[in-house]
């Protein structure tokens, strides 16, 4: 396998090799336009059918009816932190938060600049090594919102079933998730997810909204933060980073044509996880899991082992056996294996191999 295959980074992640070879093509010339992917307008008839592919795919792979607002948009995953309070909070209302890891403290610090939260539930007393089951969680009937993150990059928790009220809008950052498996995505008013994880390269956050929760946001805020501005303008309502987008679209065609939907990249998936975790199970004195099992994300396999000088050898050992993006998030250090779409089964065997053999030389 290659550098790009054996790629385990936390985000921005390996992509599929045919979705690379296709950008490598279309940096010097976009077949069916005659110019560089880096020169072709946002205003261009092609770049329309884009954006109007990219959104139908969306819906196609996530079985959403075509009702459901697909808008691609800047800032990252940060800017729906604070746009989404902005936009839902200005009345005085109160949203319900889960804090389960770092990315929603971040989400819920943002939010506490526009209006009040309630705390469904926090991870922080058990530093963040497991997920609340429903009977723990304390949801309000009139919130405005409830927020929770599908899989916490950083800590490697991932929610395997729909935390919330049905009557009350549910949102969901899916950052590190979305398009990996199959979910009930219809029960969502609000998703969101920036592309650099499963979708795409840095620069493109999917914002994905149910028709009714459409109409129940205000219409008279900046355009820049106004949802129904950027969906009346089908994503351009300024310039948009067309590379971006253009290779999001490609990821679909592949997850489409190429993968067989999302059923098979989850199977694909599944495959990874166990492969790794089972090395986790295999020699739990050494390559100590971070996650509670039940709640073991598919995307993000955080461990620590028996002390950081062997952490550090294991990271220096890894690279130099060709392995990268292996280190933990900066907060909490350990190590990370991020198993995205773009990753092939075979790089998790040949990390569960290389995990044998270093064990062995400690033991
Ligand atoms: N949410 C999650 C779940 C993340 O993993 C990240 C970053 N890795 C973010 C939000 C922040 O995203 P961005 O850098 O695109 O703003």
């Amino acid at each position: 396998l290659n550098a790009n295959q054996l790629n385990f980074s936390g985000g921005p992640g390996a992509l599929p090799e045919t979705v690379l070879q296709q950008l490598h093509t279309a940096m010097l010339c976009v077949p069916e336009v005659g110019l560089s992917i880096l020169g072709i307008s946002h205003r261009s008839e092609w770049f329309a059918q884009v954006v109007h592919e990219l959104e139908d795919n969306i819906r196609q792979l996530m079985g959403l009816p075509a009702t459901t607002r697909v808008l691609m948009m800047q800032g990252g995953a940060t800017q729906q932190f604070s746009m989404l309070p902005m936009n839902l909070l200005r009345n005085g209302q109160s949203a319900d938060y889960i804090h389960s890891g770092y990315w929603s403290g971040k989400a819920i610090h943002e939010a506490e600049k526009s209006g009040k939260l309630q705390l469904a539930w926090s991870g922080k007393a058990d530093q963040f090594g497991r997920l609340p089951t429903d009977a723990e969680l304390q949801l309000s009937t009139d919130a405005a919102y409830f927020h929770y993150i599908s899989n916490e990059t950083v800590e490697g928790l991932q929610f395997h079933r729909v935390p919330g009220r049905e009557d009350v809008p549910r949102i969901c950052d899916m950052s590190s998730d979305l398009l990996s498996a199959p979910g009930e995505f219809n029960r969502y008013a609000m998703i969101y997810a920036h592309a650099q994880k499963n979708i795409g390269p840095a620069g493109v956050t999917l914002v994905i909204l149910r028709d009714d929760f459409m109409h129940s946001l205000p219409s008279d805020l900046p355009g820049f933060i106004n949802y129904h501005a950027q969906a009346d303008a089908h994503s351009i309502y300024n310039t948009p980073p067309v590379f971006a987008i253009y290779s999001v679209l490609l990821v679909t065609r592949w997850l489409r044509d190429e993968i067989g939907g999302l059923h098979t990249i989850a199977v694909r998936n599944q495959a990874k996880a166990d492969c790794l975790y089972q090395v986790l199970d295999d020699h739990a004195d050494f390559y100590r899991g971070r996650a509670a099992v039940a709640d073991r994300s598919k995307m993000n396999v955080v461990f620590n082992l028996p002390s950081t000088e062997i952490e550090q050898a294991f990271l220096q050992q890894a690279r130099e056996a060709g392995f990268s993006g292996l280190n933990g998030h900066r907060s909490i250090g350990g190590i990370r294996a991020s198993i995205y779409n773009g990753l092939e089964f075979a790089a998790t065997e040949q990390l569960a191999a290389f995990m044998q053999v270093f064990r062995k030389s400690y033991q």
